[in-house]
This record gives C-alpha cells, sequence and structure tokens, in this order.
C-alpha cells in the first residue's frame, strides 16, 4: 500500500490506474479505523479494481464545541489495518492540503432539506462541513464508485444528493451497520465510553429495535417516539432525538405510511454522542 499526502502524488497513482482501464474504489474515513470502516474496504474491493482509503479528520464538520481536537488519531495503526484489508492507496492529507485558503475561508456547499433536519439541526454546520469535504475528496480522487456506512444513513443522502446535483459520474455503495456483538454500532466515539457507559451504550440500539418492535405491533409512531426518548432517559442518557422516518428523504411519514421507514437516534451518554439506525424493512 502507498501512502501520500498531497493531490499531486494521489493524482499520478489514480491517472496510471485509469490509463490502464482499471476501476477505482474509494471510501473516506477520519480514520481510527474499526471492523466497521475495514468492511467498506472489502466492499469497495467487490466493486473496483484499486481501492483509495482516506483518513482525514475534517475540522469544517465539527461545531465550536465538538471534539474536533481530542477525535482520536491512529495513522500508523490504520494504515496497518488498511494493508490487511487490501486497501491499495492511503491518501492521508493535511489541513493544508485539504483548505489551502484555511477552514475558516474555505468554500461550502449547503445541501439542503435533507441536511437540515436531524443531526443538521443538532449540528449547526456538520453538514456543510461534510458535503463540502466528500466534494473535494471526490474532485482529488476521481473514484468510480465511493462506499459509504449506513451508520451515517443522513449523510449518505447528503451524499447522494451532492452527487446528483453536481452530476458527478461516480456510484455510491452503502454498507451495512458493523455492531459489536452485544449490538453497539461500532464508532471510533465509542472509545470515549468509560466502562461503566460501555455496559449501558447497548441501549440506543435496543430502543431502535423496541421502536421497530412496537412499530410492527400498530402503535402510533409519535407514541412511540416518545416512550423511546423515555427509555434512553432512563438508562442515563441524554436523547436529542428518536424518531421514525422514510428512509428516502427523513420525511415524516403519513399516519398509514408502513414500508420504506427507519428509525434513527441520536443520544448523549456523559460526553459522548452516539448514533444510530434501523431499517424497518
Ligand atoms: P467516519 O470515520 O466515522 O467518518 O466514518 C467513515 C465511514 O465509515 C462512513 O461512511 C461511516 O458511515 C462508515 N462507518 C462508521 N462506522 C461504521 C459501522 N459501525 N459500520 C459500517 N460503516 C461504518
Amino acid at each position: 500500500m502507498r501512502t501520500v499526502g498531497d493531490i499531486r502524488g494521489l493524482r499520478a497513482v489514480v491517472q496510471a490506474w485509469k490509463k490502464e482501464g482499471l476501476r477505482v474504489g474509494f471510501v473516506p474515513t477520519m480514520g481510527n479505523l474499526h471492523a466497521g470502516h475495514f468492511s467498506l474496504i472489502e466492499l469497495a474491493r467487490r466493486y473496483a479494481d484499486r481501492v483509495v482509503a482516506s483518513v482525514f479528520v475534517n475540522p469544517t464538520q465539527f461545531g465550536p464545541n465538538e471534539d474536533y481536537t481530542r477525535y482520536p488519531r491512529s495513522l500508523a495503526e490504520d494504515s496497518v489495518g488498511l494493508v490487511e484489508h487490501g486497501c491499495d492507496v492511503l491518501f492521508a492529507p493535511t489541513v493544508e492540503v485539504m483548505y489551502p485558503f484555511g477552514p475558516e475561508h474555505a468554500l461550502r456547499i449547503h445541501v439542503p432539506d435533507v441536511g437540515d433536519t436531524l443531526e443538521g439541526a443538532h449540528r449547526p454546520g456538520h453538514f456543510d462541513g461534510v458535503a463540502t469535504v466528500v466534494a473535494k475528496l471526490f474532485a482529488m480522487v476521481e473514484p468510480d464508485v465511493a462506499v459509504f456506512g449506513q451508520k451515517d444513513c443522513q449523510q449518505l443522502l447528503v451524499v447522494r444528493r451532492l452527487v446528483r446535483e453536481l452530476a458527478l459520474s461516480l456510484e455510491i455503495v452503502t454498507g451495512p451497520i458493523v455492531r459489536e456483538p452485544d449490538g453497539l454500532a461500532m464508532s471510533s466515539r465509542n472509545r470515549y465510553l468509560d466502562a461503566h457507559q460501555r455496559t449501558r451504550a447497548p441501549e440506543l440500539h435496543a430502543t431502535l429495535q423496541w421502536m421497530h418492535d412496537s412499530f410492527v405491533e400498530g402503535h402510533a409512531l409519535h407514541a412511540v417516539e416518545g416512550a423511546a426518548l423515555r427509555r434512553l432517559q432512563r438508562a442515563g442518557f441524554e436523547p436529542d432525538y428518536m424518531v421514525v422516518r422514510r428512509a428516502a428523504d427523513l420525511g415524516i411519514p403519513a399516519p398509514d405510511e408502513r414500508t420504506g421507514l427507519l428509525a434513527l437516534g441520536a443520544a448523549r451518554l456523559g460526553h459522548t454522542r452516539l448514533i444510530d439506525n434501523l431499517a424497518f424493512d
């Protein structure tokens, strides 16, 4: 595996592959890689001849009081894992490479509607940062296919909208959520949890499952959502939202809508903010 930090070096490798007629897959990450990330590398391999992964902790998608500076960084270990999972190139740029005018003066892409609700409402500016960095990365890597995890299902919808409106010529592929044996969705932020919080953390996934079961039993959505919030509060979380939405656009479902739905939740456990979701189909 080659590691490159500059755009010129990245382009040289990718252009050489393209000249050979090879299909290029891309997996953007913020590093501190776990089995969820590696599953996306393997998925990319199934859709492409060569795989590029990026590791970049993107400052513009963090709010002023969020964890940008303490976000876990572990490039040496990430690199070992990427080699083991068949990655061909690791693109690990600096902030200066990604934001030549500085993050505060960077161009910003706003994705309305699907980017404004839920995570977008609770983390103002977050999806502007995501859309901007993903557009930059796509322009640098020029992949034929890019792979994203269902774990960040709203991010995925934001990226799909970006690709559609900019008419980018690439395919977006989704990988399923990889979970710990107790149901907790794998996340780089799980390492912030202390031992006691870690034993409670699976309750987020358990509550999403309970929302699904209650929905199947025929309970009204708003009652299910309210009960889910209370259930998580009792378990020691501070939930931001626990909702059932349309999977296609995160719109609020009509009372008789039964298909194409998903439950999404975000909740703080101590200082750690966890998100998860569960498709109902
Ligand atoms: P991040 O490094 O958190 O920005 O995530 C990079 C990519 O990995 C995104 O497409 C995430 O949705 C995906 N991802 C993160 N956690 C998981 C997981 N537990 N299972 C599957 N994909 C994941």
